[in-house]
């Protein structure tokens, strides 16, 4: 045990203090959502980091030599946490014996060159060369995989950085003069530069994993508020907000409304239950969101009445698009439902006018489609053409 930690010291202390509160920090994002597991692998990744740089700060234990290894293994750790983390958010993740490999080997030659064979300049370039080389693996592996999001350039951007910064850092080791006996290698000029880098690369590595876990948080907060969990379609606000934001482009013109409403759903939910009448909604929300196009914004706005909008869709197209989900519902099986009776829809089909509101727009395709049920259900009646299909219904009441 050192007899006192020095002012020095207490100083250095405040990497492990920080490194320690962004660790907190992604306990906390991860706490408050805990799907998002790879931030529990960042948690631990500064924790570690933090719990090395302690062990190395104040001395504990004072062996040299021990000391070495037990910082050596949790800076290793905190590395492959941190790679871990960061291929998880990707959806990868190394193999378990993948890890024990890595820790092993790094572990290994830190043990021979600690105790076999001292000689810190081969340790400070096992571990700096292999922490380099893992996050520069991770940057390339999280480009294959990530989206060209803003947040996302940006981590890939300072993983490179930092994973750079290994190879260009530890060179400068061979030109600062290193003290011959280890103990004090924590006063070098290197060993400050070293911290106090490492310390300001943490620092915007841990920032910018913060701002991509509070994004991700956030992301899944508007998935909530956007999306009906039942059929994995748009809620009538949020299909709203985006049907505006089709309306606003012209590029969109000439945009097409489709109204569903599925035929006699009550008697359904009477006959076999409430969980084959949602059976039947998220099977008609997995035909909706099959056959639309990116551009198309399909949302469920009441019990079992869901829309389309079409862009660039005329009324022909859209007319088409109604009639296929039509018979493809039709077509559909359900384990809970008699496989002797179709579960059909029927739809009416409005197309934007210059000026109007959704909400006009949708009055309409609703006034069609009602004139659809009343006409004897399971068709499509569109506003221009006047075009009807005629597919014979069976009426389950
Ligand atoms: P129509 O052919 O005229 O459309 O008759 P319908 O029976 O489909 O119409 P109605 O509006 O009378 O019935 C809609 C039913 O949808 C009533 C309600 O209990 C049911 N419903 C609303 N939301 C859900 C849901 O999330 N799950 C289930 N299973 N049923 C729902
Ligand atoms: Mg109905
Ligand atoms: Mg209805």
């Amino acid at each position: 045990m050192p007899a006192h930690i020095t002012p020095n010291q207490l100083i250095q202390l405040i990497i492990p203090a920080i490194t320690l509160v962004f660790s907190l920090s992604f306990a906390c994002a991860w706490a408050y959502d805990k799907r998002l597991r790879y931030l529990l692998s960042l948690a631990a990744s500064f924790g570690a980091f933090a719990i090395g740089s302690a062990v190395q700060i104040a001395h504990l234990p004072d062996e040299w030599r021990l000391n070495a290894l037990i910082s050596a293994a949790f800076y290793v750790a905190s590395t492959q946490l941190l790679a871990e983390g960061i291929l998880r958010r990707a959806a990868l993740h190394f193999r378990l014996t993948t890890h024990a490999l890595i820790f092993t080997l790094v572990m290994g030659g830190m043990y021979y060159f600690s105790y076999v064979a001292p000689n810190l300049l081969v340790r400070i370039y096992i571990l700096n060369l292999s922490a380099g080389l893992l996050m520069l693996f991770c940057a390339a592996q999280f480009r294959k995989r990530c989206n060209g999001r803003t947040i996302n350039r940006i981590l890939f951007w300072v993983l490179v950085i930092c994973g750079a910064s290994f190879f260009i850092r530890t060179p400068l080791t061979v030109l600062q003069p290193l003290p011959r006996s280890t103990a004090p290698f924590g006063q070098t000029i290197f060993w400050v530069f070293l911290q106090l880098s490492l310390a300001l690369m943490g620092a915007v590595l841990g920032l910018v994993l913060l701002a991509v876990a509070m994004s991700d948080v956030i992301d899944r907060l508007v998935l909530e508020r956007d999306f009906d969990s039942l059929t994995e379609t748009l809620n009538r606000r949020a299909f709203e907000r985006l049907a505006l934001h089709r309306i606003a482009d012209t590029k969109s013109y000439p945009l097409a409304l489709i109204a569903f409403d599925i035929d006699n759903f009550k008697s359904i939910n009477d006959r076999y239950g409430h969980a084959a009448g949602d059976a039947v909604l998220r099977e008609f929300g997995a035909i909706l969101r099959a056959a639309v196009r990116d551009k198309d914004v399909v949302g469920r706005i009441g019990g079992e009445e869901f829309v389309l909008l079409l862009p660039a869709a005329d009324g022909a197209f859209a007319y088409r698009i109604a009639e296929r989900l039509r018979t493809v519902l039709e077509s559909s099986r359900f384990e809970q439902i008699d496989a002797t009776l179709r579960v059909t829809t029927s739809a009416g089909i409005a197309r934007y006018r210059s000026g109007e509101a959704v909400a006009t727009m949708l009055a309409r395709a609703d006034h069609l489609l009602y004139a659809a049920k009343r006409a004897g259900r399971n068709r499509v009646i569109a506003e221009s053409s006047g075009q009807t299909s005629d597919a014979s219904t069976l009426d389950i009441a």
